[in-house]
């Protein structure tokens, strides 16, 4: 099923300049781009993104993180592309990352660690809302 998920490039990785590298694996992996941009997260935007973890004991530390530096947003379109991105992106915690994924190679930390993906088609649609509307998204042929 084609399906769109939503990336976050996070402050880390975009100001170690891991920005391209990381954008680069999902085009390789057939990952269409179908939207993007750069902002910077406001605390209680970045609160509202991340609610289901406001119990967790990291998540003032999360926040702090989050609004610490730009992002860069973006929606992936493709088959299966939330599965897709998730493995692409490797486990939360980087020691635990297989080789070859993106937090293995540029995440810093189980916190610190690079990247966002949506873990769901309902998670997916909230979170893609989060940014853009529908006609912030382009519908092009991948060649
Ligand atoms: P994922 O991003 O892999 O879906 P979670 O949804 O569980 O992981 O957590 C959201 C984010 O919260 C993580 O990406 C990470 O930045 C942070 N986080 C998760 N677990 C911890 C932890 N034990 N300590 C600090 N930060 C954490
Ligand atoms: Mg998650």
């Amino acid at each position: 099923m084609i399906e769109r998920t939503l990336s976050i490039v996070k402050p880390d990785a975009v100001a170690k300049g891991h920005l391209g590298a990381i954008l680069s694996r999902f085009e390789k992996e057939g990952l269409k781009i179908v939207a993007a941009k750069m902002t910077w997260l406001s605390r209680p935007k970045a609160k509202e993104f991340y609610a289901v973890h406001k119990e967790r004991p990291f998540f003032n530390s999360l926040v702090e993180f989050m609004v610490s530096g730009p992002i860069l947003v973006s929606v992936l379109e493709g088959e299966n592309a939330i599965k897709k991105n998730r493995e692409l992106m490797g486990a939360t915690n980087p020691a635990n990352a297989d080789p070859g994924t993106i937090r293995k190679d540029f995440a810093e930390n189980v916190e610190r660690n690079a990247v966002h993906g949506s873990d769901a088609p309902e998670t997916a649609a909230i979170e893609i809302a989060h940014f853009f509307s529908g006609l912030e998204m382009s519908n092009y042929k991948r060649v």
